[in-house]
Formats: C-alpha cells, structure tokens, sequence
C-alpha cells in the first residue's frame, strides 16, 4: 500500500503572515491525519515560519520550489539544498513546468538537482508533463518519458524509492481544465511502466506518484480513487486552508 501524499505548491503566494494564518486555520481544519503525508510548499521566505508551526506535527511537512545543484558558490540568487535542510525542509519540487518553460530549465538540470537532493537527505517531487500541443500530436508517452529518464538518469531504485513524481500535464496546470480520471490514470500506469523498466517490479510498486493540474475539492476524490494516482500536487486550490483541507479529506476517505 502507497501512502498517499497531498502536496501545497504555493508558488509566489502567501507572506509569511498569511502563511502563519493559512497553516492555523488548516491545522485546525485537518489535524495531523495518519493515514496521508500532507506536504506544504512555501516560498523561500514563508519556510522558516511554516516550519516552526509545523514542529509538532508527523504527518505534515515542509517542502521547498526549487533549489540549485550547487552546495554553494557565486550563484546570485539562488538556494543551496543545505540551506533548505537547516530550514527542516523534507521535499524538494524539481522540474516545475513553470521553471522549465520560464527559467529554462532543462532535464539534464534537474537532474544534477534531483542528485543533489538526495546527497542532502530531501526527497525529491519531480514535476512532469505534456503541453496540449504534445498531447494533440500523439506524444505524451514520448515527452513522459523522455523527461523521466532524463531527469533521473543515474538514479538507483533505493534513490527512486525516496521520490515523488507528479504527473501535471501542463494544460491543466492553472487552466481550471483537469485531465478526467481515465486520461490522468492512463498516464501514471504509463510512467510506472517506465519506472519498472529503470529499476525493477517491487520499486516501481512503491514510488509514488502524485497528480496535478486543477485539482480541487470536487474532483479530488475521482483522480485521488484511480489505482496509480497516489495524491495530489495542488496550485491555486491550496491557497486557501479549507479547499486544501477538503482535498487531503478526499485523500483520506475509503474509497479512493
Ligand atoms: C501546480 O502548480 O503544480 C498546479 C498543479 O497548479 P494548479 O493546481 O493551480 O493547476
């Protein structure tokens, strides 16, 4: 059994006085639930307070965007992942379609990040997905693999067992257009596939992979039920603590 994992990508969202307001009202909405990973994902300058607020609790964690390869340097800018490790940072989102299409970033980047992550003990999520325009020309088993090999390239399956992959087809991310439960399904069966063709039978079985794109409390429950669909990478509906309290709900319950 995967332990399904709810992730808040808060993107550039929330000072760090909204943050502290948005983990009270959440916490009090949710609790510290057993039976699900929830992980928040601030800005740089929201960790130090979300983290402090979350001292207590197992089950919720704190993650960071993005973060260099580098231990350190002249990097202008940038993040190192020691630093996030002394902030109690647990995961790591690598590979945003943001960062890609954005910032440029490219496989062979994430990958030194994804290395990285796991040379400074975070747990990497890493983010990929097809464009329409991919997706309409046939290519999403092309572009999803090619992204998972790329960005995983030299990675042992005990790494892989200590990483999240979200599957976000970009068209969705944003866009209030979700992938409807067959086609998400249908995709995640496709990258555990690849990932039992990397490693092996018993380690894809275990990495978990998470769905993300316009997921909201009232279509959490039908992606989060789909036999490959181990949680969710949330954006806009995880700005607001009840929304994202009713997704991880959805999570929880027995049928999904
Ligand atoms: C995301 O940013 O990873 C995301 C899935 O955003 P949204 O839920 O807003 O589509």
């Amino acid at each position: 059994m995967r332990k399904k994992i709810i992730a808040a990508n808060w993107k550039m969202h929330m000072t760090q006085t909204e943050a502290e307001t948005f983990v009270s009202t959440f916490l009090r909405e949710i609790g510290d639930p057993d039976e699900i990973e929830i992980v928040i994902v601030p800005p740089f300058t929201s960790i130090p307070k979300v983290s402090e607020l979350l001292t207590q609790t197992q089950n919720v964690k704190v993650g960071a965007q993005n973060m260099h390869w580098e231990r350190s340097g002249a990097f202008t800018g940038e993040v190192s992942p020691a630093m996030l490790r002394e902030l109690f940072v647990r995961y790591v989102v690598l590979g945003h379609s943001e960062r890609r299409a954005l910032f440029g970033e490219t496989d062979e980047m994430i990958n030194r990040k994804v290395h990285a992550a796991y040379e400074a003990v975070l747990r990497p999520i890493l983010c990929i997905g097809e464009t329409l325009a991919q997706r309409e020309r046939g290519e999403v088993e092309k572009v999803l693999s090619t992204q998972l090999r790329g960005s995983l390239a030299k990675v042992e399956s005990k790494e892989l067992l200590e990483t999240v992959i979200a599957y976000e087809p970009v068209w969705a991310i944003g866009t209030g257009k979700t992938a409807t439960a067959a086609q998400a399904q249908e995709a995640h069966a496709f990258v555990r596939q690849i990932l039992r063709e990397m490693s092996d039978e018993a380690t894809a079985e275990k990495v978990r992979i998470q769905y993300g794109g316009s997921v909201k409390p009232d279509n959490a429950r039908e992606l989060l039920s789909q036999p490959d669909i181990d949680g969710a990478l949330v954006g806009g509906a995880s700005l607001d603590p009840r929304s994202f309290a009713q997704i991880v709900q959805a999570g929880v319950s027995k049928d999904s």
